[in-house]
């Protein structure tokens, strides 16, 4: 008989109403979504891994993009429900939509809370107007807030994204957004460094970036700033306030990708698969490879990653020993790593796993 083993979901809504000057995320800018066409192949995909996985508990959905708030909140409903018949979602289920300001308003964010959704993640990215225009959004910074203030009298939580390290960018500037960010009463933000990927807009654009010394003082700098404290290296948040899908996965639970672009991590009968964005293409993941993935994700996270057989298989425990500074065994027997450790995190991995 089939073992059920829990799953988180996530789904991948690709597409935006336009692209933005750094984004390298599967998105395409498109004004007239055919949303049944979307809604047709997620459902194919939910049929597609309930008749593989059974009737397995779901404790978190996210809806990540892309701008998944373009979406009708049918098309949500929908989803939500083939979920529900296909699966069985826990009476706690962490439901996160990505929402982007100008593109969901109060009455529309009230249906999607109605059907469902109790976790808003807002793409606020700047709260300079000069900024949103240079990294190409298309809403300004009072749009932003408005909806921070929207969202934050409904029974929804909260969360909103921001980028630091830009072309002349100062301390001082970082200073700033955070005091700022505190004085918005939010208890869940992302503060993601800009890295300039090519293909998009910025990587033709030769800009001078920030060094990585002026780029460590910025990251060192938020984390003294914000009230909030840190618990993974982009993420803050007030205890129990933290993205349950997103520390679900970087422990190393399963999760299925849904969407195109969307991967997954699936565990059927104690053997993992890599899952990539279609549900045809589905691969067997080593034990070894997992182990690493759990490595990465793990010392991204301020509590750290479990010290199991698979992990300590793979690590060089003398380099722990060698080096108390930048990584420690704690009490849990978690690995974690120090806030030095933080700022040279790839180094690190790459050294460590052997
Ligand atoms: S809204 Fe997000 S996903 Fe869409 S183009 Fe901008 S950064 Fe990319």
């Amino acid at each position: 008989m089939l073992m059920l083993i829990a799953h988180n979901i996530y789904i991948h809504v690709p597409f935006c109403i336009s692209k933005c000057n750094y984004c390298a995320f599967f998105s395409r800018a498109c004004t007239k979504p055919d949303w049944q066409l979307y809604e047709n192949n997620i459902i194919k995909e939910i049929e597609f891994w309930s008749q593989k996985l059974g009737k397995i508990n779901i404790p978190t959905i996210f809806f990540g993009g892309g701008t998944p708030s373009l979406m009708p909140p049918e098309t949500f409903n929908k989803i939500i429900s083939k979920i529900s018949s296909a699966f069985s979602i826990d009476d706690k289920c962490e439901i996160t939509l990505e929402a982007n300001p100008g593109t969901i308003n109060s009455e529309k964010l009230s249906d999607f809370i109605n059907a469902g959704v109790n976790r808003l993640s807002i793409g606020v990215q700047s709260l300079d107007d000069e900024k949103l225009k240079f990294l190409g959004r298309r809403h300004n910074s009072q749009t932003a807030l408005t909806l921070i203030k929207i969202a934050q009298k409904k029974n929804v939580r909260l969360s909103a994204d921001f980028i630091y390290g830009l072309p002349n960018e100062t301390i001082k500037d970082v200073i700033k957004t955070c005091k700022e960010i505190n004085s918005l009463g939010l208890t869940h933000c992302s503060m993601y460094e800009l890295t300039i990927e090519p293909f998009t807009p910025f990587g033709k654009m030769n800009l001078q970036m920030p060094s990585n010394e002026e780029m460590a003082d910025m990251y060192s700098t938020i984390s003294e700033t914000l009230k909030l404290p840190r618990y993974e290296v982009s993420n803050y948040a007030m205890l129990g306030e933290e993205c349950r899908h997103n520390l679900n996965v970087w422990d190393g639970q399963p999760y299925i990708g849904l969407g195109q672009a969307a991967a997954g991590r699936i565990l059927i009968e104690n053997q993992w698969y890599e899952q990539l964005g279609n549900n045809e293409k589905f691969e067997r993941l080593s034990d070894i490879a997992r182990a690493e993935e759990r490595i990465i994700t793990g010392l991204r996270q301020v509590r750290g990653v479990y010290l199991d057989s698979d992990i300590k298989k793979i690590i060089n425990m003398q380099y722990i020993k060698s080096n108390p500074d930048l990584l420690q065994v704690n009490s849990d027997g978690r690995l974690v790593t120090t806030e030095k450790g933080m700022l040279i995190l790839d180094d690190l991995i790459l050294n460590l796993v052997r």
